[in-house]
């Protein structure tokens, strides 16, 4: 499933589920799933560690916010019909809506791709400021009850397991406590612990796919003038998988990351990381680093070791009252900014699983989360798998594949319709099998 087959959220479809849920992480997956459980519980509480404050912060439990993070048209489309004004909302904040079609440059195998024809809007911002303003429209919300400073030790559940039944946490003031609920969703991210849990109580652990991308991504904001519009990327090419991105968000500034994969990671001293930004083939990056003044006085590193998906689908057994969302199942080589998309997805799936009631909900949640996952994971560890120190086990046919998207995007830096086609599937609005619809197809494999 892409955005383009996703059935539309519809809030009067969800029937009384229950008195009361718990959500425990508080990142984009653990808002964006307390707001699609009050259609449903008359209350909902919302456990996160770290202080929850009205201000666009980089958290602790967020180590990841200080980077450039894209918004594709999942999020885009589903935060707006959760949170209606959403983007109008993020905007009187200093956020800017693009139009990637003729604002964003993209270098792929040696040139920019052409221009589409139609529109292609894209919501640029800091993490931070999409996450503050998805906080403030759940804290807004009398069925949900932030809970900040609690540390979730545990799950409370029945004497066989057989259901969750609540968690145990620690509190604000440090004492372990306990909370009851009808439903208990895991949005704790890549350091979720149900796995364990699962195995620790007589269940299967889910099987977990990894794919070694041993990246790293070092980040910096510099200042923009409010004039200027422009995004960039670089994309990491067969060789030289280095590349580069640079937003522009609010305050007017431009947040600025280098990555590398495959140990060629960005060095962490400025004069260091501009030579990096040098050796790039696009050279407005290194442009922008050397022009404009810089605000962030040192470069934020950030390692990612490898992709990874807990295939809970698989599982035949799976404890009632219990669902796991977001980064905890499933997270992604982050350059193709695919993870808010998915926190937003996961969400609207469950809203639609919980229309049809709350009966064996982590199963049917998790087949239907499948749709959509197995998109994403193919586009991301699929382009990984260009690269041929990328270890992990590879999608069937992922080797044509990537052979004919290195033809699709040559013939993509002068063909405006092909450029939108892939374009529409990076932004995951449509499925990468529509780059073999036989009007693009055409395009790519017939000489001009
Ligand atoms: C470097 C990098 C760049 C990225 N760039 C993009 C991008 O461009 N576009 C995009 O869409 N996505 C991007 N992502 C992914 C995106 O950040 C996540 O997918 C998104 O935040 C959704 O994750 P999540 O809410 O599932 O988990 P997380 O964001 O990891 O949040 C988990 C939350 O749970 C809390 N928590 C954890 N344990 C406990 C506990 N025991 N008790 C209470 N609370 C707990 C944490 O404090 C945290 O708030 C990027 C990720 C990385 C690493």
């Amino acid at each position: 499933m892409t955005l383009s087959s996703a059935s539309a959220y519809e809030a009067a479809a969800v029937p009384d589920s229950g008195d009361h849920a718990i959500v425990v992480g508080g990142s984009m997956a653990g808002l964006l799933t307390a707001r699609v459980l009050i259609d449903g519980y008359d209350r909902v509480t919302l456990l996160e560690r770290d202080p929850m404050t009205d201000e666009p912060v980089a958290r602790r439990g967020i180590p990841q916010s200080q980077h450039v993070h894209v918004m594709l048209e999942p999020a885009r489309i589903v935060l707006n019909d959760l949170f209606p004004g959403y983007q109008d909302e993020v905007r009187d904040e200093g956020a800017l809506v693009l139009d990637a079609a003729t604002e964003l440059d993209y270098f792929d195998n040696g040139k920019r791709l052409a221009d589409p024809a139609s529109e292609l809007p894209m919501l640029c911002a800091s993490r931070p400021l999409f996450e503050q303003v998805v906080r403030r429209r759940v804290t807004d919300s009398p069925e949900i009850r932030i809970r900040d400073e609690c540390q979730f030790v545990d799950y409370r559940s029945d004497d066989d397991a057989t259901a969750v039944e609540g968690v145990r946490f620690r509190g604000e003031t440090g004492e372990e406590r306990t909370l009851s609920a009808d439903l208990v969703v895991d949005a704790t991210g890549r350091t979720s612990r149900t796995h364990k849990w699962l195995a620790d109580n007589g269940y299967t652990s889910p099987p977990t796919d990894r794919v070694d991308v041993d990246l790293a991504y070092g980040t910096v904001t510099v200042d923009r003038p409010s004039e200027e519009r422009r995004a960039y990327f670089c994309v990491p090419q067969v060789g030289e998988p280095k590349g580069g991105v640079a937003i522009p968000a609010e305050g007017d500034s431009w947040i600025v990351t280098l990555f590398g994969m495959h140990g060629g990671h960005p060095p962490g001293d400025i004069e260091s990381y501009i030579d990096f930004a040098d050796r790039l083939p696009m050279s407005s990056i290194a442009d922008l680093l050397r022009q404009q003044e810089w605000v962030s006085e040192e470069v934020s590193v950030y390692p990612f070791p490898a992709s990874q998906w807990r295939h809970y689908e698989a599982l035949d057994r799976f404890p009632d009252g219990l669902v796991v969302t977001g980064d905890a199942i499933a997270s992604f080589n982050p350059i193709y900014g695919q993870g808010m998309s998915v926190a937003a997805l996961d969400a609207l799936q469950l809203h639609h699983v919980l229309s049809n009631g709350a009966h064996d909900i982590g199963l049917r949640f998790f087949d239907r989360a499948e749709t959509h996952l197995e998109v994403v994971w193919q586009v991301a560890v699929g382009g990984d798998f260009q690269f041929e120190e990328t270890d992990g086990p590879k999608p069937f046919g992922t080797d044509i594949f990537n052979r004919y998207l290195s033809r699709l995007i040559d013939t993509a830096h002068d063909n405006e319709q092909v450029a939108e086609a892939f374009y529409r599937v990076l932004r995951l609005e449509e499925r990468p099998t529509s780059l073999f619809h036989p009007r693009i197809a055409a395009r790519v494999l017939l000489p001009s």
